[in-house]
């Protein structure tokens, strides 16, 4: 066990009277690998569960160099100003193979990181998508806990982060560039269709007239998605986060939504789903560990493997005997 580590009610406390240091310090014991903090970290998760839940979670994504950093900044301040609490976490799964995320980039948002009402946390480091969602998820509860009433989480744009990002917030944010191409921008169909919001990023300048243009586009090609879930049809609007013009919309958008999904019961419907689901993420993933971390399995796969090959066994059959025989284990 770690020296520096506090006892468990120490964290608990804590973080409810919304001390910072030990909320980073709590953090870290989430993120950490040890066995020792991994049974610390679910109790302080489990203490402090009653007391989370209580903000709206905002996703924010786009490709990089579109104004993220900046727009989250811009947005921070706006929010602080208006009396909010802000917490900016990040899910980047690439982090620990590119040493220093990007994401994790403080100083780009000085400002914001000098204030005492918003606390900025990277990512954090993991090997699956999956393991790094958990401790973005469990950080997320213990801010909530800590009084921080509006969550940024942030991601990259690449890969499945933005699935995963989408599946444990309220609101999710697409920040785009007027005439890059849709293409350009990295962007797939399936994550034009997760925005309840798109924000034509860099409509400022020479940007202005080209980012009208856009914004008209976007409305045009997302009439032809069906209507999700929320009810909510997803609106597009232009700022730009350098001159800080049109943040208070994007504001207002949610708060609208916010009422629009109280109202019809999505919020805690959808939220409800997101828990189970996150359940469920982790018994697949714990399953599957299970499975595959067996010596009998592995020594047996790698007969079946051969087996497979030689075409003296079909895959199928392959895959229903490995299990038959994983059931007998137990
Ligand atoms: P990220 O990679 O998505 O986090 O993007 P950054 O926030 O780092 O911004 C990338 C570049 O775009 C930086 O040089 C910013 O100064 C610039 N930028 C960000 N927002 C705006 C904006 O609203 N207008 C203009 N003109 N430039 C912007």
């Amino acid at each position: 066990k770690p020296k520096n580590r506090l006892s468990k009610q120490a964290y608990i406390d804590g973080i409810l009277r919304g001390d910072r240091v030990i909320l980073s310090r709590a953090i870290t014991v989430i993120e950490s690998n040890l066995d020792s903090d991994k049974v610390l970290a679910k109790e302080i998760v489990q203490q402090i569960l009653p007391n989370s839940g209580n903000s709206i979670r905002i996703g924010i994504t786009g490709v990089p160099g579109v104004g993220k950093s900046t727009f989250i900044e811009a947005f921070g301040l706006y929010l602080v100003k208006e009396g909010h609490k802000v917490a900016i976490l990040s899910i980047d799964p690439s982090s620990q193979r590119s040493k220093g995320s990007i994401l994790g980039d403080k100083t780009r948002m000085e400002e914001l990181a000098n204030l005492q009402e918003a606390y900025i946390r990277p990512s954090a480091s993991g090997d699956t998508l999956g393991g790094v969602a958990n401790k973005t998820g469990e950080t997320m509860l213990l801010c909530e806990a800590a009084g921080y009433d509006v969550i940024l989480i942030e991601t990259v744009g690449v890969g499945q982060s933005e699935t995963a990002v989408h599946g444990m917030t309220d609101f999710f944010l697409l920040l785009m560039l007027a005439g890059a191409g849709d293409e350009l921008q990295g962007i797939k169909k399936g994550i034009m269709e997760m925005a309840d919001m798109l924000v034509i990023n860099k409509a400022d300048g020479d940007n202005i007239t080209k980012s009208k243009i856009a914004k008209r586009q976007y409305q045009n090609a997302l009439h032809i998605f069906p209507l999700a879930e929320s009810g909510w049809s997803p609106v597009v609007r232009t700022a730009s986060a350098i001159k800080n013009i049109g943040i208070s919309k994007v504001w207002e958008e949610i708060l609208k939504y916010k009422a629009h999904v109280d109202a019809n019961g999505y919020f805690i419907k959808n939220r409800n789903h997101q828990q189970i689901k996150w359940m469920y993420n982790n018994i697949n993933e714990e399953l599957k560990q299970l499975f595959y971390n067996s010596k009998d399995i592995k020594n047996e796969l790698s007969r079946l493997e051969k087996d497979v090959i030689a075409a003296e066994i079909s895959p199928v059959k392959a895959a229903q005997q490995i299990i038959e025989q994983f059931k007998k284990s137990f």
